[in-house]
């Protein structure tokens, strides 16, 4: 069983050890908890359980059967999740995109419904869990199992099945193969069919500490402790968001150089060498540029917070570096000019604005934002 892997809620795990020991691991399971609890991994953990014919008590990391549910390559776990539905992007069932699924698990470790979305290239739209999926889970589960010991299913985020789907599965659910299990996995139970919850032992899995967390990303993600417990505390301990403030900041600060750049240039009026700026920068496309107008918003904003010393912004130490020279020029007399002036270059760029013109004009109007009072607080 992968217990080494995972190293929080003890309180759940121990709950399904207890029923394991006294074979009394339901068919049907349901892990509700808060996006960012970790029950997903609490789903995988009793899969590896179940899946496991490891009987002695030797280290489980190194059997084979719990190795091949910690590479997701189990023949006998299966995933199901909720998509975009898309027939011309050959997008039906789960399975069309369980690459990108598993790629996921694998980068974010503990996964979220907007990660998910956004990585199938749209934050906003809801994925669906279809009743083509039920049609394939029935098919895939009423197979002999490839190993001959039991067969799993997880579903993530079941609360994401239509009506359909979940009429379909409801007498699988009822009636299961031998040895077939259920996992389901909520954010957010109530949405569920009732038919469907009454046929299911739920387990309620608790937030994660914030010490958890840190842990967590120290020994998982190799983050310093000190931006470990900024994630923790900015993500309010839900373990996806403290995971993507991790790779948002690392992908972010990318785009240093570029705003220290800038800041110069605008500072010393250097006007030749900023429209050189400006058709390099435009090179990135118009949605890197997008993307660094948020990040120099950001900066700004770092700059103000800085100022009353408060200690919550996740920024990394090249950025921090940086911000401590160039903070005084950014305060109370033009942090409302600067971030109205960026936001509406941004909304510009989202109205097909060209990019370069943008930029020069924006440039210009910096120049004078700058020049106002620095600010050194006590
Ligand atoms: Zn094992």
């Amino acid at each position: 069983m992968l217990d080494s892997k995972f190293s929080f809620n003890q309180f759940a795990k121990n709950k399904i050890l207890e029923l394991y020991h006294s074979n009394r691991i339901p068919h049907g399971i349901l892990l509700n908890g808060n996006e960012g609890s970790g029950h997903f991994q609490i789903g995988l953990f009793l899969a590896s359980l179940l899946l496991c014919s490891n009987n002695s008590n030797i280290s489980h990391e190194s059997c084979p059967c719990c190795k091949k549910v910690m590479d997701f390559n189990h023949p006998d776990l299966h995933f199901s999740f909720p998509i975009h539905l898309s027939k011309t992007e050959h997008s039906e069932i789960s399975d069309d995109r369980l690459m990108s699924f598993l790629q996921m698990v694998k980068k974010y470790k503990c996964i979220g419904k907007s990660s998910w979305y956004s990585i199938m290239g749209n934050e906003n739209k809801q994925g669906i869990i279809g009743v083509k999926e039920s049609q394939s889970i029935l098919k895939k589960l009423s197979l002999k199992s490839f190993e001959g010991g039991p067969k799993v299913l997880i579903m993530w985020l079941a609360e994401m099945m239509n009506t359909q789907a979940s009429n379909k599965l409801l007498k699988l659910i009822e009636e299961p193969p031998s040895k077939t299990y259920f996992i389901f996995v909520t954010d957010q139970k109530s949405k569920l069919l009732p038919t469907i919850i009454s046929r299911l032992q739920c387990i309620d899995i608790p937030n994660a500490h914030k010490d958890e967390v840190v842990n967590f990303l120290v020994q998982e993600f190799e983050i310093d402790e000190i931006s470990a417990r900024n994630y923790a505390s900015i993500s309010n301990s839900n373990l996806n968001k403290a995971i993507c403030y991790h790779f948002n900041s690392s992908e972010a600060s990318s785009y240093l150089p570029m705003f220290i750049k800038w800041m110069r240039l605008c500072y010393s009026r250097n006007i030749a060498d900023n429209i050189d700026w400006v058709s390099e920068s435009s090179k990135i496309g118009r949605e890197k540029v997008k993307e660094f107008l948020l990040y120099t918003i950001e900066m700004f904003r770092n700059c103000l917070i800085d100022h009353f010393q408060l200690d919550f912004i996740t920024i990394s130490n090249d950025e921090r570096n940086f911000l401590k020279k160039f903070k005084p020029f950014i305060n109370h007399n033009n942090i409302i000019q600067l971030t109205d002036l960026i936001n509406e270059a941004y909304f510009h760029l989202e109205r097909n604005a060209n990019t370069k013109v943008l930029l020069l004009d924006v440039s210009i109007k910096v120049y004078k934002l700058l020049r106002v009072e620095p600010y050194y607080p006590n």
